[in-house]
């Protein structure tokens, strides 16, 4: 019975922490994005394979030939954003249309979540039409960058599965710690002067805490 509803305590305490560590998660990939306009980018490392900026294009504009791909990586802490451009061209004539689709990730230490912004220019057409899956974004899109301009507000809202579990874990672990590590250092103050861990009431000749029944080691026990 006592067994039971102590393994019952640990769950519960383990679920609030993880939860929490989700939350802590999802605020830190929303901060990150939400300094993404002001902080420092590098042009990323990882050139990005043809195979991904096709699927990328696609999955943003299905059903398009695409004759002509470019790409274009900007990374940071706590975010990275691809760029992938992609022309068609029909032999000598005129640029017809272009695509541009930004790949966002958001998160630390791994990218817990990602979406996808795309414009497409069509030369027969007098605006710009604008794509987004995966995206809570509101503003003004730029229509001279083609993308949202730096003030508006884009958070990318597919979760990344394996980065967002990471992060949970390392949160909630963090947070335990914490938590938890000024009431060890409190139990083991009292254990050393002899007092009951739990009450601080003083420790007897008794196994159990004669003021809350809590068990209790006497000091003669830790010492040997
Ligand atoms: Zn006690």
């Amino acid at each position: 019975m006592r067994y039971d509803s102590s393994m019952r305590r640990v769950a519960v305490k383990l679920l609030v922490f993880l939860l929490l560590g989700a939350v802590v998660n999802v605020a830190v990939a929303a901060v990150f994005m939400e300094l993404r306009p002001e902080s420092k980018h590098t042009r990323g490392n990882d050139f990005p394979s043809k195979e991904y900026q096709y699927a990328t294009v696609l999955y943003v504009f299905p059903d398009t030939p695409i004759t002509a791909l470019s790409c274009q990586k900007f990374e940071s802490d706590g975010w990275d954003v691809t760029i992938t451009t992609s022309m068609f061209l029909n032999g000598d004539t005129p640029l017809e249309r272009m695509v541009k689709v930004e790949h966002l990730k958001t998160g630390w230490p791994f990218r817990t979540f990602q979406g996808w912004l795309g414009s497409e220019w069509n030369r027969n057409r007098a605006d710009l039409e604008f794509h987004q899956r995966w995206v809570l974004a509101s503003g003004e899109w730029g229509h001279d960058s083609f993308i949202l301009e730096g003030s508006n507000l884009v958070y990318p809202l597919q979760p990344i599965l394996s980065g967002f579990l990471f992060n949970m874990i390392c949160y909630a672990g963090s947070l335990w710690l914490l938590f938890a590590t000024p009431f060890a250092l409190l139990r083991q103050k009292r254990v050393r002067k002899g007092l009951c861990p739990k009450c601080a009431y003083p420790v007897g000749g008794s196994t159990v805490c004669t003021e809350c029944g809590k068990p209790v080691q006497r000091r003669a026990k830790i010492e040997a």
